[in-house]
């Protein structure tokens, strides 16, 4: 049974998808993951390696009842990591997916059909807090706020929080909020550490005790279609996101029985290099 987070902030440019893609790639060295993208940006998609061109399915046609994952999912430059990828088409779904009754149910349900097949699922969402956005929360365990070391980091969080609570209430009642991560942090500056007291002080055990520095590498790597991994492992942002996935592997096991040590199964066919199980 996969563990599904859904990466969720409404402020764009916060590092949500630099946060979905890194996590995802480190997750994968030791768990059958699945990194969904729900953004019609693409970044995700492509920052993980993953062919856009010549797409016939993407997650819009998921979301809209069209196809299942199992037939629309890809590779990417990782191995154990399947990608569900978004296109341009995205853009429509909105629409499309308001005009359903059950719309705000159709990917926790596409996702429960290969629920088995993965050990974590994440979800990439745009920053918007539309029909695509409610998707993903209706269909997260958790949710993991990005929230960028700046002034007014807090600002525009009430409505973020207003949203997980009405989701909450409604579809559904189990949501968590799982880790707020800092992004971003320049340590030379003063003002990344009063934002970080403030957001601790406002979230407190729930702000990753891991924050993720400035790092020109991860644009880098991003431009590249290559998770920090892959692309360079030894810099601060690689070794960030590297602590951040391991405590996050060490609070779904103390909440739950349903994530295993490592890797559980053969997934959906592709498996860990040899190379690759050596370096993890
Ligand atoms: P959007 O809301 O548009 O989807 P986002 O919240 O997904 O944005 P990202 O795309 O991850 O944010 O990051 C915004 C920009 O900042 C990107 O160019 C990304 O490469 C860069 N970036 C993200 N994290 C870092 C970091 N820790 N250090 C330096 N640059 C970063
Ligand atoms: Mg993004």
């Amino acid at each position: 049974m996969a563990w599904t987070w859904a990466v969720v902030n409404q402020k764009g440019g916060v590092g949500k998808t630099t946060t979905a893609i890194n996590l995802a790639a480190y997750l994968a060295r030791s768990h059958r993951v699945l990194l969904v993208d729900t953004d019609p940006q693409g970044n995700a998609t492509s920052g993980a390696g993953a062919e856009r061109r010549g797409l016939v399915r993407d997650t819009c046609s998921v979301l809209t009842g069209d196809a299942t994952i199992a037939e629309t999912r890809v590779p990417c430059a990782v191995p154990g990591l399947d990608v569900l990828p978004a296109t341009i088409n995205l853009v429509g779904a909105e629409l499309l997916i308001s005009q359903r009754d059950d719309g705000e149910f159709q990917l926790r349900k596409a996702i429960a059909d290969v629920a088995d097949a993965y050990d974590f699922v994440l979800i990439d969402s745009p920053p918007s807090r539309g029909a695509i956005t409610i998707n993903a929360l209706v269909a997260a365990d958790e949710v993991i706020i990005p929230m960028q070391c700046e002034y007014f980091a807090l600002e525009g969080i009430a409505h973020l929080l207003d949203l997980i609570g009405k989701v909450r209430e409604g579809p559904n009642p189990d949501l968590e909020i799982g880790r707020v991560l800092l992004t971003m942090c320049d340590d030379r500056t003063n003002l990344a550490q009063l934002v970080a007291n403030d957001v601790r002080s406002f979230f407190g055990d729930q702000v990753s005790p891991f924050v993720v520095p400035r790092n020109v590498k991860l644009p880098e790597a991003s431009s590249f279609g290559k998770p920090i991994s892959l692309y360079d492992p030894r810099s601060k942002g690689a070794r960030a996101y590297e602590s951040i996935s391991r405590e996050l592997i060490e609070h779904v096991q103390r909440k739950t029985a349903r994530v295993p040590e490592t890797r559980s199964g053969e997934g959906v066919g592709r498996t860990a290099s040899r190379w690759w199980r050596r370096g993890s």
